[in-house]
């Protein structure tokens, strides 16, 4: 993106920033104590391009859990060190048309998607299955590290606590599995649970969140050290499936209107993926009764009123008076 383009983005960015601030809908997510603790007011809008060039506003430090967010890099893990045969034996590949944690299961009794509670404790249970739970902790948290940089994640432990001590739905959910006799072989049902609460207490600020949207966007080369990570194939099936099931109940509206693969966390984290332009996250954690950032869904609907960022708007030719960046990047199409 050229510096022109790019210094117009940021201004937009700011302005758009600046309007959805005075937003103060939602509340935070209730249901895991600490998550209810947090400073509501926080705002931050964070974006990567694929040259690496950043820009952020508001609290672009804050860490924060990065809760559902952890799913979409659990089920990329699980594909490239499982293969795709093998995952879907135990994952669809559907939206579930339900609750992110509902007792909801597709016709061969899978959990619908790797983006919803059920399909995302599935796809930690195919995560270094053979290795210790210290082995296989550390194995993702190293996996983020090679993505954000080693200084840029952490761990919440009270969240952990908080999310362990209050997880029946989910313990429920991950009993119901081994009835339905859909793990793979030898699973360890309370371990792999307490590794997918693990994996929700992660902690990221919105800065990294950006960054490693834009790797996903970079189809699994990462955008500073250009080190393929994943076989962009891999990438094609996880921005698919965030497409389709990203965004809780609101995805299908959300890739209608806003058209472009995303996952929301419970924290009032939300991070979209513009393939071969960038990565841009949005942090703030008043939610709205669908789990999703208000902010957050705010700034993207205002930004795609803007810009020609839905992954179908190439499709217009008409001139409309919405800006495109994608022209920039025609070589890399
Ligand atoms: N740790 C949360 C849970 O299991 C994740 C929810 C979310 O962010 O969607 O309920």
């Amino acid at each position: 993106m050229d510096q022109v383009e790019w210094d117009e983005l940021c201004n937009d960015i700011n302005e758009i920033y600046n309007l959805v601030k005075c937003n103060k809908n939602g509340n935070t997510a209730s249901y895991i104590p600490q998550l209810a603790k947090v400073n509501p007011d926080q705002f931050a809008v964070s974006i990567y391009s694929l040259d690496n060039k950043y820009y952020g506003i508001g609290n672009t430090e804050e860490e924060f859990c990065i809760q559902s967010c952890s799913k979409t890099l659990t089920y990329a893990v699980a594909l490239r060190d499982n293969g795709r045969k093998e995952v879907d034996k135990h994952i669809g590949r559907e939206p579930s048309g339900a609750r992110f944690n509902a007792f909801v299961f597709d016709d061969e009794n899978k959990p619908f998607n790797p983006l919803i509670n059920s399909g995302a404790i599935m796809s930690a249970s195919m995560v270094k299955p053979e290795c210790n739970d210290d082995k296989r902790f550390e194995y993702m948290i190293d996996t983020w590290k090679s993505i954000v940089g080693k200084d840029n994640v952490g761990f919440n432990n009270a969240v952990y606590l908080s999310e362990k001590n209050t997880a029946n739905r989910n313990r429920a959910l991950a009993y119901l599995m081994m009835e339905n006799n859909i793990y793979p072989e030898n699973t360890n049902i309370n371990k792999t649970l307490e590794f997918y609460f693990q994996l929700c207490s992660i902690t990221m600020n919105c800065k990294s969140m950006a960054k490693y949207a834009a790797m996903l966007a970079n189809g699994g080369t990462t955008i500073d050290t250009n080190i393929e990570l994943f076989n962009p194939s891999i990438i094609r099936d996880l921005l698919c499936i965030m497409y389709s099931a990203g965004m809780y109940d609101y995805s299908g509206r959300w890739s209608f209107d806003i058209g472009l693969p995303a996952k929301s966390g419970v924290s009032g984290v939300i991070f979209a993926v513009v393939p071969h332009i960038g990565g841009i996250s949005v942090y703030s954690p008043r939610l709205d009764k669908l789990g999703n950032s208000v902010r957050g869904v705010e700034f993207f609907k205002m930004l795609t009123d803007r810009y020609k960022l839905h992954i179908f708007d190439t499709l217009i030719k008409c001139v409309d008076n919405k800006k495109s960046i994608l022209k920039v990047n025609k070589s890399k199409l």
